[in-house]
């Protein structure tokens, strides 16, 4: 499982769930009562404005909606992108396995999960293979 260049977060009281379906590979987002899905970080629906979200299982795929490589004086460039989730939702997360100059939007990637010096478990896209 890589970890290159994630640094470790901590969980609170509303993360919770999330980190323990993520410690199982499984990427949770949220859906409000009228069936709008959001991100996981999401308080309130941004549709309709409910704050009564539940978690729901997403696939865990998706494709790059956009995307920047940093480049950095003494390491590697680090390529971070927005992934547009299958099911809708936008998630902020590091690109690994990729050659930074080869990316295009709308590539299709899939969310790994790595736990930067034995923290909590942070998602990160790798290319989809077609087909
Ligand atoms: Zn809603």
């Amino acid at each position: 499982m890589s970890a290159k260049d994630m640094l470790p977060i901590d969980r609170d009281d509303a993360s919770a769930a999330w980190f323990d379906a993520a410690a199982d590979g499984r990427l949770l987002i949220r859906k409000c009562p009228a069936g709008h899905v959001s991100a996981p970080h999401t308080t309130t629906c941004p549709r309709c404005g409910s704050t009564t979200l539940q978690w729901i299982e997403a696939a865990g795929t998706g494709v790059l909606a956009s995307y920047a490589v940093i480049n950095r004086r003494d390491a590697d460039p680090l390529p971070v992108a927005i992934v547009e989730l299958d099911e809708g939702p936008w998630m902020r997360m590091q690109l690994q396995d990729v050659d930074p100059a080869s990316l295009a939007t709308n590539d299709p990637v899939e969310v790994r999960f790595a736990a930067p010096e034995g923290g909590e478990p942070i998602p990160y896209a790798v290319p989809r293979a077609a087909g």
